[in-house]
């Protein structure tokens, strides 16, 4: 039995203990943060108490930060509810904002997989209508971190809200709302480490959004029903948690070079991509020409090792990933194309196990054998 390696953080993030505890604790104390009574206000306390904890790790105001059931609902919330007849989002964002306005004009990307911000200015150009920009902060695929801040001054000469989906680099990068001066962003507890199932929309002015799930008048009547109490304590715990922990995050940066540079060690062809600009710390996009993602994928579960081929969301399917598509790499190397994503627990050993996999696997398609 080999133990298993997990290297797929930006799928999900596996919960710290510290998070669980909170959870369970939360769960074992009950109570309906609505409720008058006791117990009502002690729940209360834990989701106010998330609220501080999150607005901080962004550099926010608690009052403007909502919980959400994940970041996909948040990304939902900021295109479908500010009232924006047009919206502009960047070709390379999740399928949760792609996905969420069928009427979106797309703003390419350049081969580093940064957003073209000469073709995002000459599109808010070419329409007055009031306008809502949203740009990543940090891509999922290839973790190439946008250039928020010229998006924002773009888009503020033309009036337009700038919203970004910091799900991927909350927690995992230094994130200020007021220095990026963004309008609204949407968070996810689980990729940094917190439970599944809970998100936040964070508003430098709540008055602006709408609401996207009618009914009750939970989260200042932005958004009903119940709230997540464990969900959202455990989610207090991932953010406080990851912010402390920054500087110990952006240390994964040497983990991940010497991954890259242990692949090119065996095949000097592996292309790596978005590297020429700032990256998240733990990811890698990297092609092997000639070895199907599929191969590597499987092939690596197989010797216990998980990576993956594109976004979890089109998990089950593997297809030319479009992220890459957008970034103008041949349909032939983004097939080949795998994401190591490494997280909290990842450790030298870690690395060392999926070169060793990985090595045997390339060295069986060359039709070599390993050492
Ligand atoms: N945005 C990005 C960039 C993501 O990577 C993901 C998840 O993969 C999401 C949004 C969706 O977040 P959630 O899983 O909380 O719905």
């Amino acid at each position: 039995m080999v133990d298993p390696v997990y290297l797929d953080f930006n799928a999900t993030a596996a919960a710290r203990p510290e998070v669980i505890e909170a959870v369970a604790a939360a769960m074992a104390e009950g109570g309906n943060a609505s409720s008058v009574h006791a117990a009502g206000r002690a729940a209360r306390a834990r989701v106010e108490d998330a609220r501080r904890a999150v607005a901080a790790l962004v550099g926010a105001e608690p009052g403007g930060v909502i919980f959400t059931g994940s970041g996909t609902e948040a990304n939902n919330q900021a295109l479908r509810c500010t009232g924006r007849p047009r919206v502009l989002v960047s070709a390379i964002e999740h399928e949760s904002v792609l996905g969420a306005r069928d009427d979106a004009g797309r703003i390419p990307v350049g081969a580093d997989g940064c957003v073209d911000l000469a073709a995002l200015e000459a599109m808010l150009a070419g329409d007055d209508r009031p306008a809502i920009v949203s740009v990543m902060l940090a891509n999922n695929e290839t973790g190439a971190i946008q250039p928020l801040a010229e998006v924002v001054r773009i888009a503020r000469r033309r009036g337009a809200l700038v919203h970004s989906d910091a799900v991927q680099a909350g927690g995992k990068i230094p994130v200020d709302m007021a220095v990026l001066g963004v309008d609204l962003l949407s968070l996810s507890a689980h990729k940094m480490a917190g439970p599944q199932g809970v998100g936040a929309l964070v508003m430098r002015n709540p008055a602006l959004v709408g609401r996207l799930i009618h009914g009750g008048g939970q989260e200042r009547a932005l958004r009903a029903g119940t709230e997540n109490v464990p969900g959202i304590s455990g989610f207090a715990v991932a953010a406080r948690m990851a912010r402390a922990g920054l500087d110990r995050f952006a240390a994964l940066a040497g983990l991940r070079d010497g991954l890259e540079a242990g692949m090119r060690a065996v095949d000097p062809a592996v292309v790596v991509f978005a590297d020429r600009v700032p990256r998240l710390p733990n990811t890698c996009k990297v092609a092997t020409p000639g070895l199907a993602a599929e191969t590597q994928v499987i092939g690596l579960d197989l010797a216990g090792v998980a990576i993956s081929a594109g976004s979890a969301c089109s998990a089950g399917k593997i297809e030319a990933p479009s992220v890459l598509t957008a970034m103008g790499v041949a349909e032939a190397l983004a097939r080949c194309a795998v994401r190591v994503s490494l997280g909290w627990s990842t450790t030298g050993a870690h690395i060392d196990a999926f070169l060793a996999a990985w090595r045997t696997l390339r060295m069986r398609a060359l039709g070599a054998t390993a050492e």
